[in-house]
C-alpha cells in the first residue's frame, strides 16, 4: 500500500468508529482520541511548510505558561467580579501594576494552595469551546487575550513561551511561521516599558536562537491594528508599518486590520487609507456569514495577495475566478473558524472545494493557544478527515505556504521523500 492508501484506510477506520461524528461537531472532544491514532502520528511527523496565519498573542503554550506562572512568587490572578479594567481569572506579573496591587487581586500562588480549583478555571477561562459560541461571542474571544497579556509579555516569560513555542513549531515540522501581532507593550522586572522596536529586537533574537537548531526556520511579522476603528487613526499605524518595513525588512511584510469583520466597518470603508499604505497589505476577509459580507471584492480592489480565512469567497463566484486567476493566497482556519460559530458541521467547510478547485489555499490555527490546539498539525489532519482530502492535497497545502522561497520548497521535498521513505 502506497501512503495515499494508508492514509486513506486509517481515515476510513476511525470515522467507522465515531458514530457521534464528534470529529465534525465537536472536534475538541474527538482530538484526546485522535492524537492516540497512528494516522495523528502520520501527521505530526509530516514536514509542514510554513504557518502563514497566526496571532502571536494567542500562539503559545496555555499549560507552560501556566507552570511560569504557578513557578513565580510575583504572579497575581483577579478573582474578583470582572471590572471596566481587570476581566475575573486575569493574572498579571506584579511588574505590571508599576505600584501597590489593586483590590481584587490574589497572590496565585497563595490562592491556588488555598483553592486548587482556580488552576482549572484560569485554563477554561483562557480557552474556547462550543459551549461559548453564541451572538456575543467576538467580546468574550477578545475578552480571554486580556487574561494573559500582563503575564505574556514580563519579559522573562515572554522570551521563555516563545523560545518553547518556535522551538515546539520546528519540531512539528513547520519551516517557519508568519506572525499577527498588534502592538503589545513587554515589561521588565522593574516595570519597564520596552518600546516598540525593543519589542521587534526581542522576537528577532528568539527566532535567531531558535535558528542555531533549525538553521531553516525563519520568522516573519505582520503588524495589525483593529477593524472597527475610525478611518482616520489608521494612517498613524501605517506610517509606523513603513518604519518597521525599513527598519526590520528581514521580517517585515506586511499590515493586517483585525477584528469581528461584521463590526459595521467593512474593508470599502478603510480603503481611501489603506490604497496608499506604502506597505503591502495582507488582510484577513470574508470571516462572516452576513449575506452582504464583500470584504473578498474590496480586498481585491486594494490588490491584496493574501487574505486570512476567506471562508465566504463561495457566495460569489466570478470574485472566486479573480481569486483564482491572480493567485490570491487563502489562509483557511478549519478548528478556527468552528470555534468562532462560522462553521458547525467542518464537512461543509467551504475550503474544501477551494481547495478541489485549484484555488491556492494554506491551513493554519489562527489562535491555537486559545483553541487548545497544535500549531498546525490538527488543523490539518481535521481538513483530511472532514473534507475527504488526499495525501496530495495536503501537501499541495503545504507547498503553497513556501512558493515564494524556492530554496525552502527544494528542502521540503527533500523532507517529504524523507517522509515518504519512512
Ligand atoms: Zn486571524
Amino acid at each position: 500500500m502506497n501512503i495515499e492508501q494508508k492514509a486513506d484506510k486509517m481515515r476510513q477506520e476511525y470515522l467507522a468508529q465515531d458514530r457521534d461524528r464528534l470529529v465534525f461537531n465537536d472536534f475538541q472532544k474527538a482530538l484526546p482520541r485522535l492524537r492516540q491514532t497512528a494516522l495523528y502520528d502520520l501527521f505530526r511527523r509530516m514536514p509542514k511548510g510554513r504557518l502563514m496565519h497566526a496571532h502571536i498573542e494567542a500562539t503559545f503554550d496555555l499549560r507552560h505558561m501556566l507552570s511560569l506562572a504557578l513557578s513565580c512568587p510575583d504572579v497575581y490572578v483577579f478573582t474578583a467580579p470582572e471590572t471596566s479594567e481587570f476581566r475575573n481569572m486575569q493574572l498579571a506579573h506584579k511588574a505590571w501594576f508599576e505600584g501597590e496591587i489593586p483590590a481584587g487581586w490574589e497572590n496565585l500562588r497563595q490562592a491556588v494552595a488555598a483553592r486548587p480549583e482556580l488552576k482549572e478555571k484560569i485554563f477554561v477561562m483562557c480557552t474556547s469551546d462550543k459551549e461559548n459560541i453564541d451572538e456575543n461571542i467576538w467580546p468574550k474571544f477578545e475578552a480571554i487575550f486580556d487574561r494573559f497579556k500582563a503575564i505574556n509579555n514580563y519579559e522573562p516569560f515572554f522570551v521563555s513561551l516563545y523560545t518553547e513555542v518556535m522551538m515546539r513549531m520546528a519540531e512539528e515540522g513547520l519551516m517557519g511561521v508568519d506572525f499577527r501581532y498588534i502592538s503589545q507593550t513587554i515589561f521588565d522586572e522593574d516595570g519597564r516599558r520596552l518600546s516598540p522596536d525593543e519589542y521587534v529586537d526581542l522576537v528577532r533574537g528568539i527566532a535567531a536562537k531558535v535558528r542555531e537548531s533549525y538553521p531553516w526556520f525563519h520568522v516573519n511579522l505582520i503588524y495589525s491594528y483593529y477593524k472597527g476603528v475610525p478611518a482616520d487613526t489608521v494612517p498613524e499605524r501605517l506610517a509606523f508599518a513603513r518604519h518597521l518595513q525599513e527598519k526590520y525588512p528581514d521580517v517585515f511584510i506586511g499590515f493586517d486590520m483585525v477584528g469581528d469583520e461584521d463590526c459595521g466597518k467593512d474593508l470599502r470603508y478603510y480603503a481611501p487609507v489603506l490604497k496608499d499604505a506604502g506597505v503591502p497589505v495582507i488582510m484577513h476577509a470574508g470571516e462572516s456569514l452576513k449575506e452582504d459580507n464583500r470584504n473578498i471584492e474590496y480586498a481585491l480592489e486594494l490588490g491584496i495577495k493574501r487574505l486570512g480565512h476567506g471562508m465566504n469567497l463561495y457566495r460569489y463566484p466570478e470574485v472566486e475566478k479573480k481569486v483564482k486567476e491572480a493567485g490570491v493566497m487563502l489562509e483557511v482556519c478549519p478548528l478556527s473558524n468552528q470555534l468562532l460559530g462560522y462553521v458547525p458541521d467542518l464537512s461543509q467547510h467551504p475550503a474544501a472545494g477551494y481547495i478541489k478547485r485549484g484555488l491556492n489555499v494554506t491551513i493554519s490555527s489562527d489562535d491555537c493557544a486559545i483553541f487548545d490546539t497544535s500549531f498546525i498539525t490538527d488543523d490539518l489532519l481535521l481538513a483530511y478527515l472532514c473534507w475527504n482530502l488526499s495525501i496530495a492535497d495536503i501537501k499541495r497545502c503545504l507547498q503553497n505556504s513556501l512558493q515564494a522561497d524556492s530554496e525552502l520548497l527544494s528542502l521540503f521535498e527533500e523532507q517529504w521523500e524523507t517522509f515518504i521513505s519512512q
